[in-house]
């Protein structure tokens, strides 16, 4: 084991998108282990924060819990987690195949409980938080986000399950719910749609009162500031990341002057 004095933080899916951009951020306050499913990415991640990448398909339920331990083993702590690998397979319910349903809702939400559920004993030695990645899809849904977005209000309620009962203990949990950002499952999500990354943002957001899409890294400054002391008073929040979308009502739309 190397035992480290500095807080350690564990962010899955951290090798890409808003994961490497929360990875880079939190490096500033901890030793942080990055893990997903391709080790190259994980690698060049960890090389600039001077961390370390595991590799690990969090679609297998044994991988969560090992991610942790591996973590503990390691290095001997845990002080923070972040929930973030997801994936996303657009289909309408009539179509949605099983295998889909179950993968989705495998890593967007009982890869997070499994992960969770192991790091927890160690995040309370050390008072820790955790921050899930949610989605503005668990508030709103969509054609074809059936899977995804249950998977996604799943995790709200997960976060704020663990903020209950593990209040006592010092232990924090709090979701963060993004409206679309720019990263390679957002610009995948918009070639489907719209043929090309830009034109789908710009059709996206048409209706987002600040008319654009996030970078990964405002999404990462929320999660830092959720696991950092300043947050100290916030547990089982549901923070909506999202340009001021969550505001918009579609009833009111054909009166907005758009
Ligand atoms: P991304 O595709 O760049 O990142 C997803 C990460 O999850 C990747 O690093 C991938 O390796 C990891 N992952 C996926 N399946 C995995 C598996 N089986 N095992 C291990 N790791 C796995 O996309 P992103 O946009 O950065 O997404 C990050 C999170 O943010 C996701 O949970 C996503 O649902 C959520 N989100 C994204 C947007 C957006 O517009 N991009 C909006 C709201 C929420």
């Amino acid at each position: 084991m190397t035992q480290t004095d500095r807080p350690v933080a564990l962010v899955t899916g951290g090798g890409s998108g808003i994961g490497a951009a929360i990875a880079r951020t939190l490096s500033k306050d901890y030793l942080v282990v990055v893990c997903g499913r391709r080790i190259e990415p994980l690698e060049i991640v960890a090389h600039e924060t001077d961390g370390v990448a595991l590799q690990a398909d969090l679609s297998q339920p044994e991988a969560s819990a090992a991610i942790v331990h591996r973590t503990i083993d390691r290095f001997g702590r845990l002080d923070a987690l972040v929930l973030n690998a997801g994936i996303v397979e657009p289909a309408p319910v009539t179509d949605l195949p099983l295998d889909s349903w179950q993968r989705q809702i495998m890593v967007n939400l009982t890869s997070p409980f499994l992960t969770a559920q192991a790091a927890l004993p160690c995040l309370a030695q050390q008072k820790g938080a955790i921050v899930g990645i949610a989605s503005a899809a668990a508030r709103h849904t969509g054609a074809g986000l059936s899977a995804y977005g249950v998977s996604k209000a799943g995790m709200v309620r997960l976060m704020q399950s663990i903020a209950f009962e593990m209040a006592e203990t010092g232990v924090r949990a709090n979701a963060v719910s993004p409206g679309w950002v720019r990263t390679e499952m957002g610009d995948m999500e918009m070639t489907a749609l719209c043929g090309s990354p830009d034109q789908g943002y710009a059709q996206a957001t048409q209706h987002v009162p600040q008319r654009r899409a996030a970078q990964p890294d405002e999404i990462a400054a929320v999660v830092r500031f959720l696991l950092s002391p300043a947050a100290s008073f916030m547990t089982g929040a549901n923070v909506e990341v999202d340009g001021g979308s969550s505001l918009v009502d579609a009833g009111m739309l054909a009166f907005n002057g758009d």
